[in-house]
């Protein structure tokens, strides 16, 4: 199949990646992430009644949709609990020859983002990073001979460029040992990431370049260095990897074509710059890190209760989902300043709008702001102001009239969980 090129233009200092993925459109085969298996619940009728209970929040994918926040998410990417395994290889070229080693590149993304994933994911995914070569693999063209830009698709630049990692790599790296592969181009090659982000994530790509019997079908390109200027490039430059990899396990871009005003710095995947942040509770669910029995489904008209406890921390109920359509509705969840939280400001529930018919970079997920035009309670670089206050405090609702939905934050228990009522037709 072709590839899908797209172009998003952003305002300067906003992240530039596209997840292309290449997927056979209408397959709904078992999910690569194996979601719709991961109850850790007893086998028996109450298991198959708290499965059957949630059908209607898990919305679905939608044919022609390239990157889809559905669930299940399609085969082809790579899964994202148990081990997985990264191959990391360093590359440089004749014209921009790494400067420093080879592992110094490598340690300005781990550990940390190989701890970002136990954190974000409770421990479900134990992300072993490898780099059996521990040198720079130098290309054999000038970087400008592949005509790497931003958006560019993967053909043919990308094509011919894997090709000869792949030749350059394969004496020594048996591909077929790993899940996914991260290039950490040097610095150097091609334009700052302050001018142009090039990292770019070629995900469930079956049609990519073969080596040892295996495409290198989920594969993470990354340029430059994300270094905001503020001095805090050390601990929150790798930040720049688990985004990309997050495409890589089927997860789309959260930002617009207008930079992170959809979803603020409550995703990775809408800002991977500035202070750290987790991942959605639908993101969560959606990989596989949260159970069945950590989801709670408002799909009942009425009057229902919620008791939901903080994103950040392990165990209880995390997520209350309100469907809307087959493909459509609003999640709500507790974020505290804790775990890979590092910038929340304003602890409390948030509310979000979740669309599995809307594209990757088109705006799927939309924050709901409690305080709209307040200005937000940040003022940490690269963190979207605005939604930094967005969730819901005791004694707050929010509504939707038109669906006539409400959602109401009762109040705060002394652990920390949270009382949220909805209200549905
Ligand atoms: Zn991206």
């Amino acid at each position: 199949m072709p590839q899908t090129r797209r172009r998003i233009r952003r305002p300067r200092r906003t992240r530039a990646c596209i997840g292309l993925t290449v997927l056979v459109l209408g397959v709904t085969a078992t999910a690569s992430t194996g979601i719709s298996t991961r109850s850790h619940s007893a086998a028996g009728p109450v298991a198959a009644t708290a499965e059957s209970a949630l059908a209607p929040c898990r919305i679905a994918g939608t044919m022609g949709v390239q990157m889809s926040e559905g669930l299940p998410t399609p085969p082809g990417y790579s899964r994202s609990t148990g081990e997985v395994r990264a191959l990391n290889l360093m590359i440089d070229f004749p014209d921009a020859k790494g400067e420093g080693t080879a592992a110094d590149r490598l340690a300005e993304f781990f550990p940390q983002t190989s701890d970002w994933f136990r954190t974000s994911s409770y421990g479900r995914l134990t992300y072993r990073a490898e780099a059996p070569i521990r040198d720079w693999l130098r290309m054999p063209m000038p970087f400008a001979a592949y005509g790497i830009e931003r958006g560019s698709a993967y053909e043919p630049g990308y094509r011919q460029l894997v090709e000869h990692i792949v030749k350059a790599a394969d004496p020594e790296v048996d591909f077929s040992r790993y899940d996914l592969v991260n290039i950490l181009v040097t610095p150097n090659a091609g334009p700052s990431a302050l001018d142009t982000v090039l990292s770019v994530t070629f995900s469930g790509n079956a049609e990519a370049p073969v080596a040892d019997g295996v495409p290198l079908a989920n594969t993470s390109f990354i340029y430059s260095r994300q270094d905001d200027g503020s001095g805090s490039y050390r601990e929150t430059g790798f930040r720049v990897l688990p985004h990309e990899n997050g495409h890589v396990f089927g997860l789309p871009d959260l930002y617009t074509a207008e930079g992170g005003g959809a979803v603020g710095h409550w995703d990775i995947m809408s800002e991977d710059w500035g202070a750290n942040n987790d991942l959605l509770g639908w993101h969560k669910w959606k990989l596989g890190w949260l159970d069945s029995t950590q989801i709670s489904c408002a799909a009942k008209s009425g009057v229902s209760d919620h008791t939901l406890s903080p994103l950040a921390v392990g165990g209880g109920m995390k997520l209350a989902f309100i469907p809307l359509s087959e493909s459509a509705g609003y999640a709500v969840e507790v974020r505290t300043q804790a775990g890979n939280d590092e910038a929340v400001c304003e602890p409390g529930v948030l509310i979000y709008k979740v669309d599995s018919d809307v594209d990757t970079g088109r705006g799927p997920v939309i924050v709901s702001d409690s305080a709209n035009t307040s200005g937000g309670c940040t003022r940490r670089p690269n963190v979207h102001a605005e939604l930094s206050d967005a969730p819901f405090r005791p004694g707050e609702t929010f509504t939707d009239e038109k669906a006539g939905i409400s959602v109401s934050v009762v109040g705060e228990l002394r652990n920390g969980s949270y009382q949220v009522r909805v209200i549905r037709p």
